[in-house]
């Protein structure tokens, strides 16, 4: 019997980060502390209305990001997390099994599960020696089957960041016919100033658009809540595609709140900003091959040896997130649970 599309038999899992009681968990770019108490305050509050379904149109969280972002609101589409708006976005552009969707690779694990539901093509383009994008080779790729790129800066694993040279010769290069969406999950970690805040190159490429999460430094990743911003017309097509009432009553509330409460959340942001540089001296002097990080995580090349890590950091209670057979990634959290990873880490001899 075939009740279930054969293709979907090949589709790979999304594999979380393990949670392990009494460990550390280094696993999936979480903040370890608490949501603040204010906005622990809003999400109880519109709890109480649980019964009631949510605002479909989202407009009190999207009225709000839009002043906060100095867009128009129409611009503006809130999804049940970013992950779902890249499955919308796959949903918006491809509609043949030869529709392709142009990601690095290694990127974001996602990518290529929201490109095989929506029964898409994926075509990937290896990063570079450097663990970077790139960006001529995935110019290069564009064809006329391409219908979507999906760029991620910083880059989920490896936290190497598109500079604004870059991406601006890439989009040249792309022109504005193909829809290019940047994933920004990690924006408010990036110091650097050659990267750019995607939004300011929205009015001069209609065919772009950001993707940003509060799952992050926002630290509402239980909630499920992420946006887009691009064009109006694409982010019109994203809110048709989504799931009605997939972000909940207290997610928008959530979100707001931690709009409201933006100043505390991105302070504590700049705790991990410092500690990535000092994890990242530790690993390197211990030997590990690890490129500069714009995220809240870093990337230890190990390639073949990458399970073996990962195993003997769980017997030491820190749980990190291999990628075999490319490399590990590791959460920077506080300074302890650093220094629980650095402990296991030097210990290492594999
Ligand atoms: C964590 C992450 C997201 C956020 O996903 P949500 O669905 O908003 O939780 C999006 N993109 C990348 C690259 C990420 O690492």
């Amino acid at each position: 019997m075939t009740l279930i599309r054969a293709d979907l038999d090949s589709l790979p899992a999304y594999v979380p980060g393990r949670a392990v009681p009494g460990s550390i968990k280094l696993a999936s770019n979480e903040v370890p502390l608490p949501p603040p108490p204010a906005v622990l305050a809003a999400i109880a509050e519109a709890a109480a209305g649980a019964n009631r379904y949510p605002d479909l149109a989202v407009s009190a969280l999207t009225d709000r990001l839009a002043k906060e972002l100095d867009v128009a609101p129409e611009r503006i589409a809130v999804g049940c997390g970013s992950v779902s708006l890249c499955q919308q976005l796959v949903q918006i552009t491809c509609r043949e099994t030869s529709d392709e969707v142009v990601f690095a690779w290694r990127s974001f694990e996602a990518y290529p599960i929201v490109t095989q539901i929506g029964a898409a093509t994926a075509r990937t383009v290896p990063l570079t020696p450097d663990f970077r994008h790139d960006l001529d080779a995935m110019a290069a790729a564009v064809n006329p089957a391409t219908r979507l790129i999906l760029l991620c800066s910083p880059n989920n694993p490896t936290g190497t960041a598109i500079t604004r040279d870059e991406l601006e010769r890439f989009l040249a290069a792309v022109g504005p016919d193909v829809l290019v969406a940047l994933d920004e999950a990690y924006f408010e970690y990036v110091t650097d100033p050659d990267v750019p805040d995607g939004l300011t190159l929205l009015d001069a490429h209609p065919n772009l658009v950001v993707l940003r999460t509060f799952s992050k430094a926002y630290r509402l990743a239980g909630l499920r809540v992420g946006y887009a911003v691009g064009a109006p017309e694409v982010t019109q097509a994203l809110r048709k595609v989504c799931s009605p009432f997939s972000v909940s009553s207290v997610a928008q509330a959530g979100a707001i709140a931690a709009l409201d409460n933006a100043a505390e959340l991105l302070a504590s942001c700049a705790e991990v900003m410092s500690e990535r540089v000092r994890v990242r001296d530790a690993l390197l002097a211990a030997g590990f091959t690890v490129p500069p990080t714009q995220a809240n995580f870093v990337w230890l090349a190990l390639g073949e040896r990458s399970n073996a890590f990962a195993a003997h950091c769980l017997d030491r209670k820190v749980v990190v997130r291999p990628f075999s057979p490319d490399g590990v990634r590791v959460t920077v959290s506080s300074p302890e649970e650093n220094d629980a990873l650095l402990a296991a880490a030097t210990s290492f001899a594999g």
